[in-house]
């Protein structure tokens, strides 16, 4: 029995697809250290899934593998570093596009948020770039620079922020919370908070998500307006790897 594409729906043979892209993972300096939540241990190894077509894997995802090497290589490589400020500059389109397609590869590797597997399902003809910009999605950047030195011990795990790569759900919950989740998608320095709508609902229901985001115990980041090419964090949205930030993604659920 053949299986239908994840992206297009066409049934056929499948190819391995990189969750976060190939190109990104050769630009890799050291060996690339994926976190599995099962496990809750790093292993070496570049994660992939079996359920893309060819022509979506090498043709009509290409663009966005093509946009995430692009600010990679201008933007994120380089980690912030304490008491910098960031100007950090997208198109908001492919970069809404390319955070999409690596959480949704992601949540369907994991395979256990059906929710969050048909939420990705929805727009992916948008993640294709076919469709129109989906509502009720956003993003938000949070800056994290390395660990705090304390009385000459490193707090926090710098693995976590800069040395892995990163996509998993958070352990927000809210009085939205049957109608949001959010997921991170770290890398290095910059860590996108990706907000999806699981459900159906109104604007207001929406805004107080995100109010009450805003007021968690972690660093909530600063939103990406779409109708704007950047976005500028000052230093003091910008925040250090710490034990809080750091448990809040342990109980981060895949
Ligand atoms: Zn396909």
């Amino acid at each position: 029995m053949s299986k239908a594409c994840a992206y297009c729906n066409v049934e056929g043979a499948m190819t391995k697809e990189h969750i976060w892209s190939k190109a990104l993972i050769k630009r890799w300096e050291s060996k690339l250290k994926t976190y599995n939540p099962k496990t809750e241990k790093f292993y070496t190894g570049e994660p992939v899934i079996k359920d893309v077509c060819a022509n979506c894997n090498n043709v009509r995802l290409s663009q966005l593998d093509q946009y995430w090497s692009e600010i990679y290589d201008a933007q994120l490589k380089n980690q912030v570093q304490r008491g910098d400020g960031v100007v950090f500059t997208y198109s908001y389109d492919l970069l809404l596009r390319s955070l999409l397609k690596i959480s949704f590869n992601s949540c369907r590797a994991t395979g256990d948020d059906r929710r969050a597997i048909a939420a990705h399902q929805k727009v992916r003809d948008y993640i294709l770039g076919e469709g129109k910009k989906p509502k009720g999605f956003s993003i938000r950047l949070q800056i994290v620079t390395p660990a705090k030195v304390i009385n000459g011990e490193k707090i926090g795990i710098d693995e976590f922020s800069h040395g892995a790569m990163r996509c998993a759900k958070i352990a927000f919950t809210g009085t939205q919370t049957n109608k949001f989740q959010i997921r991170l998608i770290a890398i290095k320095s910059f860590w996108f908070y990706l907000i999806i709508p699981i459900n159906r609902h109104t604007k207001e229901e929406k805004s107080r998500f995100v109010e009450e985001f805003k007021k968690w115990e972690i660093q909530p980041g600063v939103a990406i307006q779409p109708a704007y090419d950047k976005v500028v964090i000052p230093v003091e949205k910008t925040t250090y790897m710490h034990p809080i930030l750091l448990g809040s993604l342990l109980l981060a659920k895949p």
